[in-house]
């Protein structure tokens, strides 16, 4: 039997305010535990939330960039669970009425990935995003009590700390599909600058829902949730076991259990946590301390006249006025930081499209991976590649030694360099006098008899031969395209 996956993500994405959002306590990351708690936080008796305005403003921010409704009142609803990590003993978050409602994210799903076989663009309809506290952490594993004791520990450092949760339906087919997703989504939100992205710390972490079902079905299966998946291998992973567990149960006879799965890492498995609880059962009701949350359209209007250039915009930019492939301008708006220097090489230093497109995605990914990934403090600044750039554009040196410059300037760990005084300190112009290529070229020539009479007489082959004589002869400075011009001329007798 052939069997269809369906897969639909909910994403926890942490906006990237100061402050928490509905107390003034601070939200950064990795302080000692409970440090960073207002009584809110902590569910004193007789404190109540104030909604942080900040937290709004990137709900909003993404709604507009995903073209979706931004509910004009929304509700904050109290989602009622017991758990030591959650001392008022309800989540605030949002139910019937999401702040943010609809929209789409478009991506590419590259050929490697694809199941097809082909790069495939993709369009999934979001179901909603709506805004949530987080809850603390409790700590288990080697927690030591007062008393030297083994025991847990509450850290309510990050109760409190906004989310917005996105949801998508049920519409991707593919593990791969859902990693691009997500990959996209996560080039988003940073590009927003609503969240920082950070996967390790938490900041942005999914949860995939994954049935599979007859192809050719129309009802669903039966889904189970795979929670906090916190890196893209990971998803993948998770994704295709679970798949292929769901496939064996049920041709085994068996029936999938509506399930909260987690992903072991180490065993590459999924493993059941609890039974899957339904909306009823946390006996939502809107929170009476907290008023509706209305959004006047001057808001939503300021927040649109803040928005940067979209990604999806500035693809058709790269298209339109630089003539680049729609591949080449995926890649360079992968993430904000890339674009940005893209941006800085090009549309403000004025180097050419194309060629600091293949350096941007070619040597200089290559080095920035190597140092962690880090585009925002490239090995080269965009000053010194523009210039490499042009160096190479008007004949001053060739390609090859660009990329030895390149290597070594990256290697000393130097941003900021001086191209062309290192260009006249080591002699690398090319010698583009044609006078002193003519002169080599004949001296060439006139030590090789046989090979001359051989290209000649019909071995066109030997064309390399000749241009590798005179660029040992030049040192390697020889401008190609000249040498290839002279060399056809002379040759052609
Ligand atoms: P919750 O997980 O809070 O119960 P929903 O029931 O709204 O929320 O569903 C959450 C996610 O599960 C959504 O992303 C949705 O697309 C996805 N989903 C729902 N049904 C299925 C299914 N049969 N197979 C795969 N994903 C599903
Ligand atoms: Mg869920």
């Amino acid at each position: 039997m052939n069997w269809e996956v369906v897969i639909g993500l909910e994403t926890h994405t942490q906006l990237s305010t100061a402050s928490k959002i509905f107390s003034g306590a601070s939200t950064a990351f990795g302080a000692e535990p409970n440090v960073h708690t207002a009584a809110v936080d902590l569910a004193l008796p007789g404190t109540l939330p104030v909604l942080n305005r900040g937290a709004v403003e990137r709900a909003i921010r993404f709604g507009l960039a995903i073209g979706a409704t931004i509910a004009p009142v929304s509700i904050f609803a109290r989602k009622n669970y017991f758990y030591p990590d959650l001392p008022k003993g309800y989540q605030i978050s949002q139910y019937e009425i999401p702040v943010v409602q609809g929209g789409t994210v478009t991506f590419v799903v590259d050929a490697a990935s694809s199941p097809g076989g082909k790069a495939e663009t993709k369009t999934v309809n979001l179901t909603r995003a709506h805004l949530e506290e987080d809850a603390g952490k409790s700590l288990h594993a080697d927690f030591v009590g007062l008393h030297g004791e083994k025991s847990s520990g509450i850290d309510l450092n990050r109760a409190g700390t906004p989310l917005l949760e996105i949801v998508t339906e049920p519409e991707m087919r593919s593990s791969a599909e859902a990693v691009a997703y997500a990959k996209a989504l996560h080039g988003l939100v940073t590009w927003l600058g609503i969240c920082d992205g950070n996967m390790q710390e938490g900041s942005f972490r999914c949860d995939a829902n994954v049935s599979v079902r007859p192809m050719g079905s129309t009802a669903f299966g039966t889904r189970c949730e795979i929670k906090n998946l916190n890196s893209f291998r990971f998803m993948q992973q998770a994704i295709d076991y679970e798949v292929e567990r769901q496939i064996a149960l049920i041709e085994d006879g068996g029936t999938v259990i509506q399930q909260t799965r987690l992903f072991d890492p180490d065993r590459g498995e999924t493993r059941a946590m609890r039974s899957k609880e339904d909306a009823q059962d946390y006996r939502y009701f809107p929170d009476p301390d907290l008023p509706p949350l209305t959004i006047a359209p001057e808001w939503v209007e300021r927040v649109r006249a803040g928005m940067p250039e979209l990604p999806a915009a500035m693809r058709e930019r790269l298209v339109a006025d630089y003539g680049l492939s729609s591949y080449d301008a995926q890649a360079l708006t992968a993430s904000k930081d890339i674009a940005r220097f893209f941006d800085d090489v090009v549309t403000k230093l004025g180097a050419q499209a194309k060629q600091a497109a293949n350096w941007i995605m070619g040597d200089m990914s290559a080095a920035v991976n190597e140092r962690g990934g880090d585009w925002s403090r490239p090995p080269l600044d965009a000053p010194t590649l523009a210039t490499l750039i042009a160096r190479v554009g008007d004949g001053t040196i060739n390609a090859k030694q660009a990329k030895t410059l390149f290597a070594e300037l990256a290697a000393a760990d130097t941003p900021s360099a001086d191209v062309d005084a290192l260009i006249a300190a080591r002699g690398l112009e090319q010698i583009s006098d044609s006078g002193a290529l003519e002169a080599a070229i004949d001296d060439i020539l006139a030590k090789s008899p046989s090979q001359l009479a051989d290209y000649r007489g019909g071995k066109e082959k030997l064309f390399g031969y000749f241009v590798g004589q005179a660029m040992k002869a030049t040192g390697g400075k020889a401008n190609p395209r000249q040498l290839n011009e002279l060399l056809r001329k002379k040759l052609a007798g």
